[in-house]
């Protein structure tokens, strides 16, 4: 049976259902139908011989038929018989000829020639020695050509019962199960050629089967979203580690052959060092990004004041007056990720005093308006172009790389704060111009 598909396997099982049903309804209906004709002729027998019983007298030696006897009644033929079963009165039914002996007040079934009779007799006593038989007979019904012709009708609709039964079953079947095709259609197609960005996209529904495709798109895109995001981590980290391992290298071949003096090894264990320190920088930033993209490190959104969050983040990297100047309210609560926050905010901070004079400020105000919390970092440095605006939240851009200096400056930092935001549900602004700084500005839903 499991070779069989599962809609057929539901029309041979529906049709089967409905033939054992259609039989039993048959031999039910059947037996009802034989039940039920005898006893009406029964009964039609018996209450006919007993209304004529009263109806008979012997007077001097003579038989007396009383007012409304009937020799024949109701389809029930009577007969009166001597004691020694000689007729007296009443006509034999035409098609019966059965030798039956006498036997009183118990209706016995007779068959004679092709047919069958019900037969009722009754001892009618005239004295203490004598009296008469009183014979009642009645056709039995013909059920059994009845029953005959129902078993035919019953047998030539059976099979188109059968027919329709296992049609009509098999397309239920068939367009209940057509969204799973659909499903199996769309699963093998990414399985064979790899196109993690097609969808089964089932019309919505409340079914189990609209369901199920959702289910399945659902983690078809998960799937894409960390596909993807693992193909561009490789790509990007082979890419950017090899920048600083060939500087390494070729620092490491040079000292073998040309540092004689310790001055000399010193200088390039120490560039070797910053080169590594960027690698690993580099690494961990590239890791939170992927890990962001993918969604295996979830936002924890606890409620936060955010006023408190950001003055310890300043405590922390002894950011204060004169070069940065706060603008915070007493207290701001927000539902945000503490880490994820504090990590968007240095990475602000950081590119604001990095691309900014060297005695400049920096101003961070935090404040809610318009249904928004907005947080606001700027700068009094060189400001970025307009058509450099857009370009700055993309993956390793960098407006001047040789400004980036060695330590850090992979191009990531304004990917991540964006990304960040997004995990908020928020997003990010950018207002600057040359010579006039930069401000960057996170937007998140006040929740209000
Ligand atoms: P990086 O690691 O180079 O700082 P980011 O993604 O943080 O990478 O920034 C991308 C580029 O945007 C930087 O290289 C810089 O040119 C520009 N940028 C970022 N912040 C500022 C700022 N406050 N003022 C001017 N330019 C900025």
């Amino acid at each position: 049976m499991r070779y069989f598909s599962v809609k057929t396997r539901i029309a041979v099982w529906l049709t089967l259902l409905m033939v054992l049903l259609a039989l039993l309804l048959l031999v039910f209906m059947l037996s009802i139908s034989s039940t039920v004709t005898t006893r009406t002729a029964m009964t039609q027998l018996s209450d006919t011989a007993r209304s004529n019983l009263p109806l008979i007298s012997i007077t001097d030696g003579n038989l007396e038929l009383g007012e409304g006897f009937l020799f024949y009644q109701n389809g029930v033929s009577t007969l009166i018989y001597s004691q020694s079963e000689s007729l007296l009165a009443g006509q034999i039914p035409v098609g019966f000829t059965a030798e039956e002996p006498f036997e009183s007040g118990t209706i016995r079934t007779v068959p004679s020639g092709d047919s069958r009779y019900l037969i009722l007799d009754f001892w009618v006593p005239v004295s203490w020695e004598q009296g008469f038989w009183l014979r009642s007979l009645l056709e039995a019904p013909e059920y059994r050509q009845t029953s005959h012709n129902l078993l035919l009708v019953a047998l030539a609709a059976l099979p188109l019962f059968m027919a329709l039964a296992a049609f009509g079953s098999y397309w239920i079947a068939r367009r209940a199960f057509r969204p799973l095709n659909s499903i199996t259609a769309t699963a093998s197609a990414i399985n064979e050629a790899s196109d993690l960005t097609r969808r089964i996209a089932l019309p919505p529904g409340r079914d189990e089967f609209s369901r199920l495709a959702d289910t399945f798109d659902k983690l078809f895109e998960r799937l894409e979203r960390s596909f993807e995001a693992e193909k561009q981590f490789t790509a990007d980290a082979s890419h950017e580690l090899r920048t600083p391992v060939s500087i390494i290298k070729g620092a490491c071949e040079y000292a073998e052959k040309y540092d004689e003096t310790p001055e000399q090894r010193q200088e390039t264990i120490s560039m070797i060092h910053r080169q590594a320190t960027k690698m690993s920088r580099l690494i961990s930033q590239l890791l939170n990004m992927t890990r962001l993209e993918q969604g295996t490190e979830p936002a924890r959104l606890e409620d936060t004041d955010l006023s408190e969050l950001i003055r310890s983040v300043c405590r922390e990297q002894n950011w204060g007056p004169p070069s940065l100047l706060l603008d915070l309210p007493e207290e701001l609560h927000a539902r945000v990720d503490s880490g994820l926050f504090s990590r968007l905010l240095l990475n602000l901070v950081e590119n604001a005093f990095k691309y900014g004079t060297p005695q400049g400020h920096v101003w961070l105000s935090l404040c809610r308006r318009d249904g928004e919390i907005l947080l606001s970092v700027r700068d009094d440095g060189a400001g970025i172009s307009p058509e450099q605006q857009e370009k700055v939240w993309q993956r390793f851009y960098q407006v001047d790389p040789s400004r980036s200096d060695e330590e850090g400056g992979a191009g990531l930092g304004l990917s991540i704060v964006r990304q960040i935001a997004r995990v908020h549900g928020g997003h990010m602004t950018l207002e600057s111009a040359p010579g006039q700084g930069s401000t960057f500005t996170l937007h998140l839903p006040s929740g209000e």
